[in-house]
């Protein structure tokens, strides 16, 4: 799990206008809450008790050791008392990571037989989170306000998702994205600025020539092949023709050798995502499938066609979901089958699709590829169990990076597809393909996207808040005419916040 080492810091604003006994108190109340919320079970992120703040100093000293600590991934904040926040100022300004605010208060219920004014200054969130959340709001700075007792599990529950966006956030500030090859050529919507993806999303994008993988392919044991297909053979169903002995078993070696080529490579690289293209393969048997979808089990993001936004978007996904039931893929908009309010998209690709997204024990095939001019290439075939998900993509708009995401139904196929060699998935876009389809269309969607079954809209919206990108989300609750609308809008608030930096 990469959530282990990492922290959330957990800061509580006072002041010392009620006396220092008052502190003392919203101390204790302070470290109370941190305790039930790290006992509670629910939070994936250890949270960590900073103190009070009670002045500007104070305040702006703990924000810098956030922004200096590579643990902390973000920091909640939460008012005990009324917290006049001028004091806030000069921290937040400073501050470059996720923030949370925590509309909470210590008791749950109002005390009606003992109530007094003693009790009501020192208990009033209600009106310190208020003080607090204009400031943040008059500085423009995007943060997550979650509302509600903090013993609540729907509480704790946005909290949780708020922090592993912030770990995946974290992870993306030293994402090396490493691109075998160029886009592929004339492909417009997988090219983009990757100057502006490292100012505003954090990751680094290299490029290497093959004949650099190639080196690491040439380097491979055979007895390291023979071990990786032992492996294969446990994991995987192989098709006749790939068995030990038969035909294309050769072509399961190369592959394998491959694999391990790319893995070394990656790690020496300390890469967290790839991407290949099929028009670029100079020394290497056959396209990188298998490899591909293994690698992509592993929590490397891929993207393939040289697609390095969907590459990092893939991976962020895979950070986000560790440990939550549903797996990712990388999938593409292949073929449409037409038939009513059940009208739906088959999802594919050439070889890489993931086999998380598939409780099913994958066949190992082997099969002639069309286009590349290699040799055959092996590939996992399945199909993606059926389930609720979303598929999310990035797009260059020119002025800004647009996330776009859909709520996708995913079906049991009508039949069986006997002759498909590539693994699939059969998606209702919601509310139906002719409104989803025309509004992903609309928005300038890829062909590609990364698709999860496990998150919800509230992590894509949390890191888009993070991010400072526009979200646009297709749901059931979609309709063309509030869209397209929605479009407009958002052109014109992007258009003036450029001008405005
Ligand atoms: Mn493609």
């Amino acid at each position: 799990m990469e959530f282990k080492n990492q922290e959330v810091w957990f800061v509580t604003g006072a002041q010392l206008l009620y006396g220092g006994d008052a502190v003392i108190t919203v101390n204790a109340h302070s470290e109370e809450i941190v305790k039930g919320l790290n006992e509670a079970g629910t939070l994936p992120i250890k949270v960590v008790y900073k103190g009070t703040a009670n002045s500007s100093p104070e305040v702006e000293k703990v924000f810098k050791e956030a922004n200096n600590a590579p643990e902390c991934v973000g920091i909640i904040t939460w008012m005990h008392t009324f917290s006049p926040a001028k004091m806030w100022i000069k921290g937040l300004q400073n501050f470059n990571k996720p923030l949370l605010h925590l509309h909470t208060q210590f008791n749950q219920e109002i005390p009606w037989s003992e109530i007094d004014m003693d009790f009501m200054n020192l208990n009033q969130s209600a009106h310190g989170d208020r003080e607090f959340g204009h400031m943040v709001s008059r500085m423009r700075k995007n943060r997550k306000v979650v509302v509600g007792h903090w013993t609540d599990a729907n509480v704790q529950e946005r909290i949780a998702v708020w922090m592993r966006v912030s770990a995946a956030w974290a992870d993306a500030q030293d994402m090396v994205i490493v691109r075998f090859g160029d886009n592929m050529n004339n492909v417009a919507v997988t090219d983009g600025d990757r100057l502006e993806a490292e100012m505003r999303l954090g990751y680094h994008v290299d490029y290497y020539a093959i004949g650099d993988l190639v080196a690491y392919q040439d380097k491979v044991t055979e007895v390291e092949v023979d071990a990786l297909v032992d492996e294969y053979e446990q994991l995987y169903i192989f098709a006749d023709n790939c068995k030990k002995g038969a035909k294309d078993h050769s072509q399961v070696r190369e592959a394998a050798r491959i694999e391990i080529a790319l893995r070394r490579f990656l790690k020496d690289k300390n890469a967290k995502a790839f991407t290949s293209n099929f028009d670029d393969l100079h020394g290497l048997n056959q396209l990188p499938g298998l490899a591909s979808q293994r690698l992509m089990q592993e929590g490397y993001g891929f993207g393939a066609e040289g697609d390095w936004k969907t590459a990092a978007l893939l991976r962020t996904i895979w950070v986000m979901s560790q440990g939550l039931k549903g797996g990712c893929s990388f999938l593409e908009d292949y073929t449409y089958h037409f038939k009513g309010e059940k009208s739906a998209i088959l999802q594919s690709h050439m070889l890489e699709v993931s086999p998380m997204i598939t409780s099913q024990k994958p066949r190992l095939e082997v099969h002639p590829l069309g286009i590349g001019g290699k040799a055959d290439p092996a590939r996992l075939v399945f199909t993606a169990d059926p389930g609720t998900g979303y598929a999310a993509t990035i797009v260059d708009m020119g002025n800004r990076f647009r996330m776009i995401v859909n709520k996708v139904d995913v079906l049991e196929p009508e039949a069986a597809l006997p002759k498909l060699p590539v693994a699939s998935a059969l998606w209702i876009p919601q509310p139906n393909l002719e409104i989803g389809a025309a509004a992903w269309i609309y928005a300038g969607g890829t062909h590609h996207s990364a698709f999860s079954y496990a998150l919800t809209n509230e992590y894509f919206e949390d890191y888009a808040d993070i991010a400072g990108i526009e979200l646009l989300t297709i749901d059931n609750n979609t309709t063309i005419c509030n869209f397209k609308f929605e479009l407009k809008v958002n052109e014109v608030y992007y258009m003036l916040n450029k001008a405005l930096q």
